[in-house]
């Protein structure tokens, strides 16, 4: 009889799960699902223990819904990816695994544990699947068959390629048939921090309803809020697709289902680019993958004199510093492992291009509070923050935190709910509080700004400018 062994990464759901699909075809086979933990490996990557949390509930949660389909989730836990390998060969050895299936992820060691995998397993029928992606990489390229470094073209290139056929979702698998599987005792040791199941979908379940939700009330209005941090106008479904707990083909199908002129250009069309942007990150990671080592896209920039700055990386971090936006922002980070898109561009570009701090430092914090910690999609916002990636801000483009701030957060609403030390600061005043209360003889529990944003935008151009000729 056939085994098949369904190795489950970064794809934590039933539904729409390809590699999960094919293993069931063959209704005689028995399927095993297994799952290994790595926590060596997600303490030195400074995995954030919300996501770990979330992971966790996830996994549970998968396995419960495997062991109704009859279908019992193997769990191990190894250091790192070659043992990861090497535990996956003993268990095939192990369960006289014929068939493994997977679905592919595209960082660079990831991927190369997989190709060492498949040499390796000379008896065992190898599967992989494109299923993080809508489209896969290597299907939307130049007229040179290259990679594009551009998303716009990208962009039109990945719709007309979409327009060719809309690759289906495929269904939660039937019950197999067999003895009743009883879910076993499931953890790893990681500390997890708990998050709030009201922000993020604690089951698959939910998962797709929010999805549903979503796409019926705010992909619509998406264009219009998307960049108000006060506003819910996004869809907060990161964490839930960054561990595959809703797959991007689901996303699709249920926006066009809700939303039909969205291919288009209609309603629907700018949360669609969205979708586009993280398809294009994973793409770039793939035909790049010195990106996965985190090294800049534009090579000059890795010549800019950055500041060792330990205090106003410190003053970041915390939400210190001074700029009520930036520290608003922080905070909601470290208090929900979430945070809105414009504040990730705008405390990203403070970071970068007001401390003049490596954005690696900042890349690697974002990730250590993420809920939604996605490589490629982090590695690409910093860099397009700190003017180092393809198609990112141009150098000499400096967000000014102040008139951002007043542009995104008008009357102040998001800052007023993170900084409860500004509550006397009139409306007016919010975004610049030492001024006016200074000008009152006010004393404030809050920080004075720690650069002079006027000063620092100077020393920045000029750090970029040697940089660029040396
Ligand atoms: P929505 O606006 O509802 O968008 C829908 C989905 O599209 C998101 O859930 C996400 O999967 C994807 N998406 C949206 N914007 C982007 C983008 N610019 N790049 C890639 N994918 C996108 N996103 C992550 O998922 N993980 C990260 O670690 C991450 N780090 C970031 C770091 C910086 C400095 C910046 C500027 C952006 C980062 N993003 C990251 C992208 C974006 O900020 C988040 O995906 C978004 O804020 C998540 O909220 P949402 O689910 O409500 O998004």
């Amino acid at each position: 009889m056939a085994t098949h062994l369904v190795w489950f990464r970064a794809d934590l759901r039933i539904h729409d799960n390809l590699a999960l699909a094919a293993a069931c075809r063959d209704k005689k086979a028995r399927v095993l699902a297994l799952f290994i933990a790595t926590p060596q490996q997600w303490q030195q990557h400074a995995m954030a223990p919300r996501q770990a949390a979330f992971l966790h509930a996830h996994l549970k949660g998968l396995q419960r819904q495997l062991a109704d389909k009859g279908i019992p989730l193997l769990y191990e836990e190894v250091p790192d990816f070659a043992a990861q390998g090497e535990k996956v060969a003993q268990l095939c050895d192990k369960h006289d695994v014929t068939h493994l299936f997977y679905n592919y992820q595209y960082e660079l060691n990831e991927q190369q544990r997989d190709l060492q995998l498949e040499r390796a397993l000379q008896d065992v029928t190898c599967q992989g699947f494109d299923d993080s992606v809508i489209l896969p990489p290597g299907s939307v390229m130049t007229g040179n068959h290259e990679m594009y470094k551009v998303f716009t073209p990208f962009k039109n290139a990945w719709l007309r390629r979409l327009k060719e056929g809309l690759p289906e979702c495929a269904a939660a698998p039937a019950a197999r048939e067999g003895e009743k599987v009883t879910p076993a005792e499931l953890d790893f040791d990681y500390p997890k921090q708990p998050f709030d199941t009201d922000l993020f979908p604690a089951s698959e379940k939910e998962a797709i309803a929010r999805l549903r939700q979503f796409c019926q009330q705010g992909a619509g209005e998406y264009e219009a809020q998307r960049d108000f941090p006060a506003i819910e106008g996004t869809s907060r479904l990161s964490a839930c697709l960054a561990l595959g707990v809703l797959s991007p083909r689901q996303c699709l199908h249920r926006l066009l289902a809700e939303q039909s002129q969205a291919l288009e250009g209609g309603p629907g069309s700018v949360w669609l680019n969205e979708l586009i942007w993280r398809e294009f990150y994973r793409h770039l990671m793939t035909y790049h993958p010195d990106l996965c080592k985190y090294r800049p896209f534009i090579r000059w920039t890795d010549n800019v004199k950055w500041q060792s700055e330990d205090a106003q990386l410190k003053a970041w971090q915390y939400g210190q510093t001074g700029y009520p936006i930036v520290d608003a922002a922080m905070r909601q980070l470290n208090e929900t492992g979430w945070m809105h898109n414009r504040l990730r561009m705008i405390t990203a570009s403070f970071l970068v291009k007001d401390l003049l701090i490596d954005w690696r430092a900042g890349e690697r914090y974002f990730i250590s509070q993420l809920i939604d910690g996605d490589l490629a999609a982090n590695n690409g916002g910093w860099q397009w923050a700190a003017s180092t990636g393809t198609d990112a801000a141009p150098y000499f483009r400096i967000f000014n935190p102040t008139t951002q701030g007043q542009k995104f957060d008008a009357d102040g609403v998001f800052i007023r709910r993170w900084l409860p030390e500004l509550a006397t600061v009139p409306d007016k005043a919010i975004h610049d509080p030492w001024t006016w209360a200074d000008k009152q003889g006010v004393t404030l529990d809050y920080p004075r700004p720690v650069v002079d944003h006027k000063q620092a935008r100077v020393a920045t151009l000029a750090a970029y400018e040697a940089a660029r000729k040396a």
